[in-house]
């Protein structure tokens, strides 16, 4: 890891208006190195910029293909650069390495995925009868505004730097303050690949500085957000202001019902990956299983199995796919999830396994399970972003419904069953933007991803994710 990183605005990497930042690696609790801290001066400076760059065309007068082509090769520059980026993101971010190794993996994807589209933003051509020939075109909002947290901060700038590019915008990308290292590989691949000086700044801020300046920017066309609920309702306060669209991904609350019937070998996995996987911090995470009274039992048994075989460790498990799990992203997140499991347990919740703070440097907790909670306590209701998963019991189909809807949230929602049909009713049933049948996180960059009630609006991945980045233009003509 280098000592000092530097923000990227407009095609040149500078200090901070607001000095520096220390950064932890979570594994250790100690600084590992410093990355300069933008002001709003230095927002302006990007947003004014992108305003040039949208000014000039540059995007615009390209071939599609040939945009598309440029955001490929910034994929492939990632595969190439994986291993050193995976290390970055690893002690900046507190993943284990094999993890890393996946989310730079996916990040590419993303750029390979949204590259080969950009040439599919299509119009089309609206019959009006004799006298008019009438199309309409996709066209660039133009400034895109990309605010990003630290829990995948590759994969989730990934894709909206992808869709934006290709769609032909220019981006801002606002890091996390405490994950804003390895974001600085996605200048160094603009720049390795031909992206043209001005359609991207990626630096670091605080949030309600840097942040909200970006946010509230009048010169920002269009506003890309994933993170919690509080901070989601100030940006869109923010894009209401300036009538800018935004597009919000908030978490979760996600529910996976398990029948009688489903296949609880497997499910073992599922359950590994879903909430121990980064250390449970995923929008998407799978922290409530709903289970039939017949499996109940059962199940807790097994899931506390999963947690207390998962090691918690930077060290060589950290090496293998769903070898360990590594610590959480600061002492205040976990601490958060810590007080959050000792609340469920007084308040009736049985702490079936972990619970407590890991006995490592770091800011490690412990795999958790719980049993015995209800469907309106605290922690079947809030989203911990931590390892804990909170297990609840039903009697039948209806109930199960009932309660893996019964939460603000709807981001996603699983099903495990052999019975297909019981399976497609839960599927139409389920209040959520992504339903998983038999296997959690089933799916890739390529389905669509995004949430139903506070989990947010828009999507992310897939097809659809394209359309947050182009506006219609409808375009008449009297023949004669
Ligand atoms: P956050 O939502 O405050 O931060 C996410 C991003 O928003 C960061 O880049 C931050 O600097 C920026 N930000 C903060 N305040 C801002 C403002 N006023 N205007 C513009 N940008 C602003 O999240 P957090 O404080 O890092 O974590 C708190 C909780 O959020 C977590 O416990 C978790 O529940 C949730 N969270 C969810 C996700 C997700 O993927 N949905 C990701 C991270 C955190």
């Amino acid at each position: 890891m280098r000592d000092y990183w530097q923000n990227y605005i407009a095609g040149d990497w500078v200090e901070g208006g607001a000095g520096r930042i220390a950064v932890e690696n979570p594994g250790t609790g100690e600084v590992c190195t410093e990355h300069a801290l933008a002001d709003v001066g230095d927002v302006d400076r990007a947003v004014q910029a992108a305003r040039a760059f949208v000014a000039s065309d540059v995007w615009t007068d390209m071939r599609p293909m040939a945009r598309g082509r440029i955001v490929q090769d910034m994929g492939r520059w990632f595969e190439a650069h994986a291993e050193e980026i995976a290390q970055v993101l690893s002690a900046e971010q507190g993943k284990p390495i094999w993890e890393a190794r996946g989310e730079v993996g996916n990040a590419a994807k993303y750029f390979d995925y949204f590259g080969a589209q950009a040439a599919l933003l299509e119009g089309r051509s609206i019959p009006l009868g004799a006298g008019y020939f009438d199309f309409t075109a996709l066209e660039p909002y133009g400034v895109s505004a990309q605010i990003i947290p630290w829990n995948f901060p590759l994969e989730i700038a990934a894709r909206s730097i992808a869709c934006g590019f290709a769609a032909g915008n220019a981006c801002i990308v606002k890091t996390s303050e405490m994950t804003p290292c390895a974001s600085a590989y996605f200048a160094q691949a603009a720049e390795a690949c031909g992206v043209p000086k001005g359609a991207l700044s990626v630096f670091t801020g605080l949030g309600a500085d840097a942040g909200a300046a970006l946010a509230g920017h009048p010169g920002v066309d269009q506003i890309v957000f994933t993170g919690s609920v509080a901070t989601g309702q100030r940006i869109a306060t923010a894009a209401a202001q300036n009538i800018v669209p935004c597009v919000l991904e908030l978490g979760g609350k996600s529910a996976a019902v398990v029948h009688a019937d489903a296949d609880l070998d497997a499910f073992e996995t599922d359950i590994r990956k879903g909430i121990y996987v980064n250390a449970g911090q995923i929008c998407s995470a799978l922290s409530r299983v709903v289970a039939h009274e017949s499996v109940h039992d059962e199940l807790v048994e097994r899931i506390a199995g999963v947690a207390r075989r998962t090691p918690l460790s930077l060290g060589a498990e950290a090496e293998e796919p769903l070898g360990a799990m590594g610590p959480m992203i600061s002492a205040a997140q976990r601490d958060r999830a810590v007080d959050m499991v000792a609340e469920a347990e007084r308040a009736g919740a049985q702490v079936v396994a972990g619970g407590r703070k890991g006995n490592l440097p770091g800011f490690f907790m412990e795999p958790t399970v719980l049993a015995n909670v209800q469907p309106d306590q605290r922690i079947a209701q809030e989203e911990v972003f931590g390892p804990v998963v909170s297990v609840l019991k039903y009697r039948d189909e209806a109930e199960a419904i009932q309660i893996a809807n019964g939460t603000d949230y709807g981001l996603v929602a699983g099903v495990f069953t052999r019975d297909l049909d019981r399976a497609t009713r839960a599927a139409r049933q389920l209040r959520a933007g992504q339903v998983f049948v038999n296997e959690w996180f089933a799916g890739g960059v390529e389905t669509p991803f995004g949430g139903y009630g506070k989990s947010g609006y828009g999507r992310e991945k897939g097809q659809e994710a394209l359309l947050n980045y182009v506006q219609t233009k409808n375009i008449a003509i009297r023949t004669r």
